[in-house]
């Protein structure tokens, strides 16, 4: 293992490159190219015509009226559900493929755990024509058939992951272990705001469009910042996307909803939430120093969250630092709080939401006094996914 302490790819004492020296090439060549990339004025057109014309950007910023009565404040949703593939994934996704297309890659890698992130990897590849190959885990498989299938019907191939829990972190692995063959030909395409330097840093940057038009959107509408802004965390790349237009305005309260999962109690060998900023320790977790959930021997527990999206055992290094400098505010909403979001939203605002971002909603729900008098809940995906999900935890009550 080599351990680079260069400034540049920590956040404080969290972040770096914990990896092999198979893998010390390829990041320091994607680091290069995308930094040079993101201030090259005819990438930066590619990515923003196809962000208009392909992904449909940009999002509204909408004044949820009946939630807003409900709360007694007002609060706004950045619509980042109405973004094409139902997510903000697409955001990271386009611009990260559109990177390695430019340096003359020709496949991309993936990993995904339910498969969001695999879809949306599917898309841009099927869309700039890179030959996309997909790691899961045999249990996700499993239990994300639909998902699946779209990632076939876009043209991808998935992998099963027979190694470990097989389930996302070894598909991470997985994926891992494949760039470090193959990076000549290859890009590994990281989900979220994790993994060794230059991942975090440059999806937070790719990201950053949702707290950008946000910021813009919200001093339009109200002629001033917002008190507060609420997005949930599971590695952390919709939270810090919308953040990062709001870093500097110290008023403005940045609050990380976790997921609370079946409950908090730590200590045990499955840990029963995705909470890593308010119960993680810290420890390295794919090639990153962050706030993980790991045992006493420092194995990685497996988390868990009803929305899939949300349960990952680690976080995005940034996230902890701005949590352990006091600049972001961490919060909770378990299973039974996200359900409330989910069903209140749909009905108060006629919108589906995300289970993942009903745990943000939840959390308004539970504390609005917490969001001061004007708030903007990042609203990261759409529900649609969910409704299977519902049904089952209601016990098939619902249609
Ligand atoms: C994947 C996903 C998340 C969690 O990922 P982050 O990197 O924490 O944003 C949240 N919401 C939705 C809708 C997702 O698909």
């Amino acid at each position: 293992m080599k351990i680079t302490d260069a400034s540049m790819t920590r956040f404080g004492r969290f972040g770096g490159q914990f990896v092999p020296e198979t893998l010390m090439q390829p990041l320091k060549e994607l680091a290069e190219a995308y930094s040079r990339l993101k201030v090259d004025p005819q990438f930066r057109g590619e990515l923003s015509a196809l962000l208009s014309n392909y992904a449909g950007r940009p999002t509204p910023l909408y004044l949820a009226k009946s939630l807003s009565r409900e709360l007694s404040r007002k609060v706004y949703l950045k619509r980042e559900d109405l973004l094409h593939g139902g997510a903000h994934k697409l955001n990271n996704v386009l611009g990260q493929a559109l990177v390695a297309k430019t340096m003359g890659k020709t496949r991309l890698i993936a990993e995904t755990g339910a498969g969001q992130h695999g879809v949306a990897s599917a898309m841009v590849g099927a869309n700039l024509g890179l030959d996309t190959e997909v790691y899961m885990g045999e249990v996700d498989i499993e239990r994300q058939k639909m998902n699946v299938y779209r990632m076939e019907l876009l043209g991808a191939r998935v992998i099963p992951v027979r190694s470990g829990s097989r389930t996302l972190k070894d598909a991470i692995n997985e994926a891992m272990r494949d760039w470090a063959g193959s990076y000549e030909t290859t890009h590994y395409l990281m989900g979220t705001v994790a993994g060794p330097h230059p991942y975090p840093l440059m999806v937070r940057e790719l990201q950053s469009i949702i707290g950008t038009e946000a910021r813009e959107q919200i001093l339009k509408a109200e002629g001033r910042l917002p008190d507060s802004v609420a997005a949930c965390v599971g590695g952390g790349s919709n939270a810090m996307g919308i953040f990062s237009g709001f870093l500097q305005d110290e008023a403005t309260k940045l609050i990380a909803v976790e997921a609370g999962g079946r409950g908090t109690s730590s200590g045990l060998k499955i840990a029963d939430h995705g909470a890593c900023l308010n119960l993680g320790e810290d420890g390295v977790l794919h090639g990153a120093m962050t706030k993980i959930l790991q045992d006493p021997y420092g194995q990685i527990l497996e988390s868990y969250s009803l929305a899939a999206g949300l349960d990952y055992p680690g976080v995005g290094p940034e996230l902890a630092h701005l949590v352990e400098v006091g600049r972001v505010t961490p919060a909770i909403a378990d299973d039974g709080a996200a359900l409330e979001g989910f069903r209140r939203l749909s009905v108060l605002e006629g919108i589906i939401p995300a289970l993942e971002s009903a745990h943000a909603v939840g959390f308004a729900l539970k504390d609005p006094e917490a969001l001061g008098e004007i708030a903007i809940i990042n609203l990261s995906g759409r529900g649609d996914k969910d409704l299977a999900t519902v049904m089952e935890h209601e016990g098939g009550e619902g249609i």
